[in-house]
């Protein structure tokens, strides 16, 4: 027997017809780096996306399921782009603008993208691209930035605003199946070529409404949030979408990240809650320490991407900020899971479960694997590599225009589960905890060593600044790990130090015996810890090693 009730496609059109109607004042502010940011409210945001739509389909003859590519900030007009082409039946494809040349050249061709909307100020970076991307027709320019880069290139250039101008601000949008392709966006690649993971207009509708839950973001429209984290980095982790479905407003801080600005947009706009990768807390965290803000009226700030250290959130937590810790995939739309405590935990007893990587909601399956591929029960101790299903989960990767959908064996069991990669243990009462990736993990003497507890521990050192630790091979053990350490500044621990320091919360088997003084940890293109790297630097001997006995 079916059902009684209607069945209305999952539309991103939805999202933001209702965004524009229901919470027509709610504003997205850019930062502009001058007196006054740029505020437009969600109708303004609405009216120009039917524009935008018109401006593509009329002017640029861009049809359903054309690839229109971002390499764009986050601003307003890349609001408007995340929702004007999706709605129109075509595929937003956010650019990675901090990728390595040859791999933004690789993406764009795969994709076979059609038309770049760029910032002005990322000209430089595409122009020497253009001539290798051959199914690029139009470059969509917006924001200051000089265009005569783009001088005698093969390739029409239209000015974003010029464009938009006097179009019509309703848009029929198509009535479209759910399942269709609306955004797409590539892995960071650190193996092999990037991987194109496609979201359905399903997906995109069932993960913003996840994000909006109090038991995940659980934000308002009394909220604004600061979205630091990239919209090229997995939709900006849904907010874009999120913020039009409940009102939420927000902040975009366009091309100034880094830490004195962050703090005085804070200042200035006040915004309630913030979403970044930990490498962006550190740094904010550094600038406050040399010149102290109040920045309380950030109740609230969720920090994935990467595992975020204790002492991070306990170093937070004194400034009236709370950290929710969140994981999650490009491959997961990407929320995974969130560490909101049980209920009725107050103190220290939410700590054991703050720190941990969170609870899976209900859209979101997860299973262990262990080395033998036996499913391994929930108990705290079995440790195997997550594997996850769900609505917001890839199920493949892109082929390209004339391929089948991918589905390596090392990246989906045979039922259709997504293998993560990712090593941890689960509790009886459902809390995740990350130890390492797989590929990272530190195997000494036929035992694990976490990499992620090592630097967790180390950066909880008041002298350190940031710490990664790696595997590094080992005649006697098989492979030992190697801790990298930046210090504070003016900071003078020495390494017996902090083998001791590491030893109070470490079994002693596992303190490194390798020890090497870095000016930064080598970072990925969204800011992780860049292990190969560190890796690397230490096979060709560029690091310069001290070995304790
Ligand atoms: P990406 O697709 O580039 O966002 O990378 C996804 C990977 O980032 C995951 O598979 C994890 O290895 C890592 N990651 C994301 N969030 C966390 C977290 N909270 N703790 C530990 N690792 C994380």
């Amino acid at each position: 027997m079916y059902s009684t009730m209607q069945d209305v496609p999952l539309l991103v059109s939805r999202i933001l017809e209702h965004g524009r109607k229901v919470h027509a004042t709610s504003t997205v502010t850019t930062w502009t780096g001058e007196a006054e940011p740029h505020r437009r409210t969600f109708a303004e945001v609405g009216d120009r996306a039917a524009q935008l739509a018109h401006a593509l389909r009329d002017e640029l003859g861009v049809r359903p399921d054309d690839r229109v590519a971002t390499l764009m900030w986050n601003n307003a007009e890349h609001v408007e782009a995340y929702f004007a082409i999706p709605s129109m039946g075509s595929i937003l494809h956010t650019l990675n603008l901090r990728l390595p040349v040859e791999q933004l050249v690789f993406i764009v061709n795969h994709a076979a993208d059609r038309v770049v909307i760029a910032n002005g100020s990322l000209l430089p970076l595409l122009a020497p691209l253009l001539p290798h991307l051959p199914t690029v027709e139009h470059v969509v320019v917006s924001g200051p930035g000089d265009r005569s880069a783009l001088d005698g290139l093969d390739v029409r250039v239209h000015d974003y605003e010029e464009l938009l101008a006097g179009r019509a601000t309703g848009y029929a949008w198509p009535e479209l199946d759910e399942r269709q392709a609306a955004a797409m966006c590539y892995t960071s690649g650190t193996t092999g070529d990037p991987k194109g993971v496609v979201y359905s207009h399903r997906s995109i509708y069932l993960h913003s409404m996840q994000v909006n839950m109090t038991e995940s973001m659980g934000l308002t429209d009394a909220d604004t949030t600061l979205v630091v984290v990239p919209q090229f980095h997995v939709n900006a982790w849904g907010l874009p979408h999120a913020t039009f479905m409940t009102g939420i407003n927000m902040l975009m801080p366009d091309r100034f990240l880094q830490p004195g600005p962050l703090a005085e947009m804070i200042v200035a706009e006040r915004p309630t809650h913030a979403a970044a990768v930990p490498t962006i807390w550190q740094g904010l965290l550094a600038e406050l320490a040399a010149r102290p803000r109040d920045i309380s009226c950030m109740k609230n700030v969720t920090i994935g991407g990467s595992a975020c250290p204790p002492s991070l959130m306990e170093a937070y937590d004194k400034l009236g900020v709370r950290v929710c810790h969140a994981w999650g995939m490009t491959e997961t739309s990407p929320l995974g899971t969130m560490a909101h405590p049980p209920h009725g935990l107050s103190g220290e007893e939410e700590w054991p479960y703050r720190i941990t990587q969170g609870r899976f909601p209900a859209g979101v399956e997860g299973r262990l694997i262990g080395p033998g591929g036996d499913e391994l029960p929930w108990d705290g101790e079995s440790a195997g590599e997550l594997e996850v299903r769900g609505t917001w989960i890839a199920g493949a990767y892109y082929g390209g225009a004339d391929g089948e959908p991918l589905r390596p064996e090392d990246k989906f069991s045979a039922d259709g589960w997504l293998k993560t990669g990712d090593v941890g243990v689960i509790s009886a009462d459902g809390f995740l905890t990350l130890t390492d990736r797989a590929k990272d993990v530190i195997k000494s003497g036929g035992e694990w060593i976490s990499s992620v507890e090592l630097e967790n521990a180390l950066m909880a050192h008041p002298e350190v600044a940031e710490a990664a630790v790696v595997a590094v091979p080992d005649d006697k053990w098989g492979e030992r790990p190697l801790a990298t350490v930046v210090l504070k500044e003016g900071a003078t621990a020495d390494y017996a130090a902090l083998r001791e320091f590491l030893g109070l919360s470490v079994a002693k088997w596992q303190l490194p015996e390798r020890w090497a003084l870095v000016p930064a940890v080598p970072k990925t293109s969204v800011g992780k810890f860049d292990k190969k790297v560190i890796r690397r630097q230490y096979a060709d001997g560029e690091l310069e090693v001290t070995k304790l006995a």
